[in-house]
């Protein structure tokens, strides 16, 4: 009898069963192959000073082409990424990409201020980041100062697997940190003041409605004084509109990445960016 009901059993197991959790196992069966596919590519995203107008760094962000999904989202991989552990080598593969490709910017002589990478909070809680990217630095030939890792408040807050300690060692090797998503988490200052870090960069959220939503304006401002006064680096993130460019101008703010200078562009690109960018300072 049960063998009579199988096939109409399953057609209805089928038909009802969480459509998300079904997109999910094929997101999750198509990502533990994205690395033997090669189907991983880093985009680089240019970070511009804002007094002069000139790249100042990049920061490396991951796209993921699947011939079968498509092109899927960083916000939609990365906490499955992170949640399966696959962070872990997906990651390692960051970051050689990442300093291979400022090797060769540097040894073409294009490459301005650093490359950054970011570092999920899983990297942190498997224990051997430091040195793994000790020899990633070491293999591709990068110097430390070429380097920069952003992470989030959150990853920076996780006390329990001594984030500070081995933060500390990175910055001892000579690559510069950053807080990423700045104001969407719950660090206070006092932490952050002990944090080694040189970088705050503004969350996205704040800077977008800046131009006509007064609560908006104030928070900007203010995490922009507060920078200043514990002597950190200042990157706002998505800036958009030249209303967004002279409201940071005004209040301090020294460094911006966004879509009105330039959108995450593929490596090669980026490489004629920054050449572009050369030569228009020296002429
Ligand atoms: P994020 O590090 O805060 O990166 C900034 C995001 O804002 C990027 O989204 C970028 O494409 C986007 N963006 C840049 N300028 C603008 C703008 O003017 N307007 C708007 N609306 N958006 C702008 P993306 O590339 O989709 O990445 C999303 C997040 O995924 C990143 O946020 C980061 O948290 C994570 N992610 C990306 N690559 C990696 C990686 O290699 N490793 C890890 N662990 N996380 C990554
Ligand atoms: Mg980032
Ligand atoms: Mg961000
Ligand atoms: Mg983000």
């Amino acid at each position: 009898k049960a063998k009579a009901r199988g096939k109409n059993a399953f057609q209805f197991y089928a038909s009802d069963m969480n459509v998300r959790a079904m997109a999910r196992l094929e997101l999750e069966f198509a990502l533990h192959r994205v690395l033997e596919r090669e189907e991983l590519a880093l985009y680089y995203q240019p970070k511009i000073d804002l007094a002069s107008g000139r790249c100042c760094g990049a920061e490396a962000l991951l796209r993921w082409f699947s011939p079968d999904l498509g092109s899927v989202s960083p916000a939609a991989f990365i906490p499955l990424a992170e949640e399966t552990g696959l962070i872990i080598p997906i990651g390692e593969w960051v970051l050689r990409t990442a300093c291979t490709q400022a090797s060769h910017w540097l040894a073409q002589g294009v490459l301005e201020g650093r490359v950054a990478v970011n570092l999920s909070g899983r990297q942190f809680a498997s224990g051997n980041i430091v040195a793994m990217v000790r020899r990633i630095l070491d293999e591709t030939g990068l110097p430390a100062g070429f380097l920069e890792l952003e992470i989030t408040e959150s990853t920076a807050m996780d006390v329990d697997s001594d984030v500070l300690g081995q933060l500390s060692s990175l910055r001892a090797l000579g690559i510069a940190l950053s807080i990423d998503d700045f104001g969407t988490g719950y660090s206070s200052l006092a932490y952050l003041k002990k944090l080694p870090v040189s970088v705050l960069k503004v969350d996205q959220s704040f800077i977008k409605d800046l131009h006509h939503d007064r609560d908006d304006a104030a928070i900007a401002a203010a995490i922009i004084s507060m920078a200043r006064s514990l002597e950190l680096d200042i990157v706002a993130e998505g800036v958009e509109l030249e209303a967004h460019r002279q409201f940071l101008l005004q209040h301090g703010c020294t460094m911006a990445q966004g879509y009105l200078f330039s959108r995450p562009l593929p490596a090669q690109e980026m490489g004629r960016w920054l050449a572009g960018d050369k030569a228009a300072c020296i002429v």
